[in-house]
């Protein structure tokens, strides 16, 4: 089974309107080269649009892994709210 194919199996409940991902691109600007967060991430939610940071939340996996690794806190990160986000149909 293929990666894309393993995130199918997941369930996704939108919270529309309150991401839980927010990028500070200012920060991510000054001080980030590496630009660790367009790696890392098992489900490619982080992009570079034009120079700046966009993350595709929705798709998140909730592993924390982005922001573990992010060397200058720009990542504003929290669990979606109750009943919201991934569901793993498989545990
Ligand atoms: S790793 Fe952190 S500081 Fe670097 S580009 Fe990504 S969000 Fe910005
Ligand atoms: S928590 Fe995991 S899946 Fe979600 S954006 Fe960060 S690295 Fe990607």
């Amino acid at each position: 089974m293929s990666v894309p194919e393993k995130l199918g199996v997941n369930k996704y409940e939108l919270d529309e309107g309150h991401p839980h991902i927010e990028v500070n691109n200012t920060v991510c600007q000054q001080v980030c080269g590496d630009k660790m967060c367009l790696f890392i991430c098992p489900a490619e939610v982080y992009s570079e649009q034009h120079g700046v940071i966009v993350a595709d939340w929705a798709g998140c996996l909730e592993c924390g892994t982005c922001k573990a690794a992010c060397p200058a806190e720009a990542l504003s990160w929290e669990y979606p709210r109750g009943g919201f986000g991934v569901i793993y149909r498989y545990g």
